[in-house]
């Protein structure tokens, strides 16, 4: 056994690469970065029937990645064969692939991690009395031990790409990494509530997710908003398939599709059709370019979809993909029809007119000030996205009558109907302080690490300062092309799918006309020569932004992506002086909205403020 394990069963005909080499690029495939590791090792520890799953990583994953799981384990014989390419317990044949529900049956994971990092499997199976050590390394052959240990398994990974510092250039900095890897941790608790779970990082326990009874409660328990009141699960049927979905009530929603996810048999997949069959059953019920906090979950029989289509099956070919889709989303559209319906009159007409819903027949009690919070509820943090478009839409105070009615108002007038008309410019507004160059602007100070509060005339503005900053630099980049930078080291990007491909392709003349130099490197391979100056710190993160933007104009896509990643952040402190003039400019804009389209700043003048507290105006 053990003269066979880290070798191939044959020889190439033309050897150009040394078999090491050749077993890193086969392995490159399923594991690229230690978020697809770790995938591969909670996929193998749900195949096995765990009920509890813990996961440790340590320098975002590149120094190690543990898993422990309490499934069944493997005897010793079926721990040497684990490791080995093409070794796996879950098919026999082909024609398995059609009714497999397991997550993995490919059998190249482990050999995969074997190839590219050090590798120890602790395991120990119902009928064996004592656990096995396997301890792998890329350079040598593999040994077992006997040793220690409970039912089941404890997979170990170290120093991930240590040995291959090409591979290894790829890779982000390890907080980016980190928040790739509790995404993915995310995705899998998502999928399976009756596991408990738990995530660590660097030593901090940053999830426990006990057991629980429903996909509902897991979101719950794994995103602090929109809050129980406003969360459904409705089912639904089909032919083949059925399926349910957890959603938000109208009331919540955001501007970006990163709350809109898609399991199919427990799989986190990317599939647009069904996102926008999503999107297709909040149609009306959203405001324009507004997107639902919707978790969709489809059991279908295995036969009826191929997940064989994609390396790491983060896609899915269905044999009927149209009568899917149209089933959730006329199901889900009638379902959430009905749950507005239930409204109390007016507060639907209201609703509706400016799309801000009133969940409070939910028995929902948001807070009357709630202007629209910044997301980052989501484990991990920082959406790989643009910070900028992590908001949650404004939920006004209960209506009739209370203070909730005068911010509702606000809320309707200012940020929601587009061409406020800017203050501050050459005409003043005529009233108070007006010096004919406009008013004299006081800085207040930061709220909420984002918002600059400003005076001026007889209004309080509230300005986000991303949002701002953002539209700023757009404009700028827009009107002169922006300064580029040549990389010393140009950095390789391999498209997730061929759709991306293809993509990229297409629009690879525009965004080069905007600093993103790109050029095919092989096939499904890209290398990145050259990006805007503003972007040089993280040239990966700022292609992989670009290729993830929802706006359908490259062009656009592009320079949104420079203006958002190079603007200040939330949480960023701004000097006083540089809080004014970025107040002062944001004001001044004609159109204050950024580039994602939500508004810059939020104003409430004298007479809204007295009102709100019921004195006379
Ligand atoms: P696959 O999951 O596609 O079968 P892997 O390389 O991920 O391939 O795993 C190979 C085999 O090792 C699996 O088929 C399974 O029999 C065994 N194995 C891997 N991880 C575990 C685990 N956590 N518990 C029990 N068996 C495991
Ligand atoms: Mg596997």
């Amino acid at each position: 056994m053990k003269t066979q394990l880290g070798l191939y069963g044959y020889m190439p005909r033309i050897q150009v690469l040394p078999p090491e080499t050749a077993r890193l690029i086969a392995a490159g495939e399923v594991i690229d970065r230690p978020a697809s590791l770790l995938r591969e090792l909670i996929d193998n520890a749900i195949d096995a029937g765990a009920s509890d799953i813990q996961v440790e990583i340590q320098g975002g994953g590149s120094t190690s990645v543990l898993v422990v799981d309490d499934g069944m384990g493997m005897d010793a014989e079926d721990l040497a064969l684990s490791i080995l390419p093409h070794a796996t317990s879950k098919i026999r044949s082909a024609d398995d692939l059609l009714t497999t529900r397991s997550l993995g049956f490919r059998g190249e994971a482990l050999a995969s991690i074997a190839a590219a990092a050090r590798l120890e499997i602790t395991s120990r199976s119902a009928e064996t009395p004592e656990a096995r050590k396997l301890v792998s390394r890329p350079e040598s052959a593999p040994t077992m031990e006997a040793t220690h240990g409970r039912q089941g398994t404890r997979v170990q990974v170290e120093g991930l790409f240590d040995n291959f510092p090409a591979r290894r250039q790829f890779l982000k900095r390890s907080q980016a990494e980190a928040s790739l890897c509790r995404q993915v941790f995310a995705d899998k608790a998502l999928a399976h509530p009756a596991i408990s779970f738990r995530f660590a990082s660097e030593g901090r326990n940053l999830d426990r997710l006990p057991a629980c009874e429903s996909f509902r409660e897991r979101v719950l328990a794994l995103h602090d908003d929109p809050g129980p009141a406003l969360v459904h699960e409705p089912r639904f049927t089909g032919q083949g398939f059925e399926g349910r979905a957890v959603l938000a009530s109208p009331a919540f929603y955001r501007a970006d599709r990163r709350f809109m996810q898609v399991f199919v048999n427990r799989r986190r997949i990317q599939d647009y059709s069904l996102i926008s069959g999503l999107d297709q059953a909040f149609d009306g019920l959203l405001p324009g370019g507004a997107h639902p906090f919707a978790f969709l979950y489809i059991e279908i029989d295995p036969s009826l979809a191929d997940f064989n289509i994609h390396p790491a099956k983060r896609e899915v070919r269905f044999r009927d993909p149209a009568s899917i889709r149209h089933v959730v989303s006329s199901g889900l559209g009638s379902f959430l029809r009905g749950l507005v319906r239930a409204r109390p009159e007016g507060q639907e007409a209201e609703g509706e007119k400016y799309g801000v819903k009133n969940g409070a027949q939910y028995g929902d009690s948001h807070p009357a000030l709630d202007f629209g919070r910044q997301g980052g509820s989501l484990p991990g943090g920082q959406s790989r996205g643009s910070g900028g478009s992590a908001w949650y839409a404004p939920l006004p105070g209960s209506s009739g009558g209370g203070p909730g009615q005068g911010w509702d108002s606000l809320l309707r007038e200012r940020p929601f109907s587009p061409g406020v008309p800017p203050m501050g410019t050459d005409t003043g507004t005529g009233t108070g302080t007006g010096t004919g160059q406009g008013d004299p602007i006081r800085y207040l100070g930061t709220a909420m690490e984002l918002f600059l509060v400003v005076e001026a005339g007889d209004s309080l503005y509230l300005i986000d300062q991303h949002a701002a900053h953002e539209r700023l630099l757009f404009d700028e980049l827009s009107a002169a092309r922006p300064a580029v930078q040549e990389l010393l080291v140009p950095i390789l990007y391999e498209a997730e799918s061929d759709a991306e491909d293809t993509r990229i392709e297409a629009i690879v003349e525009i965004i080069a006309a905007v600093g993103f130099g790109l050029e095919r490197a092989g096939e499904g391979a890209w290398a990145l020569t050259s990006l805007p100056a503003l972007l040089a710190a993280d040239p990966a993160g700022a292609l992989r932004d670009l290729l993830d933007s929802p706006e359908a104009d490259p062009r656009k896509a592009a320079l949104a992506t420079t203006a958002c990643r190079a603007a200040v952040k939330d949480g960023d402190r701004l000097e006083a002086a540089a809080a004014l003039e970025l107040a002062r400019r944001a004001l001044a804009l004609p159109e204050p909205r950024c580039p994602h389209g939500r508004p810059v700043w939020i104003r409430m003048t004298r007479g809204d403020l007295f009102r709100a507290v019921r004195r006379i105006v």
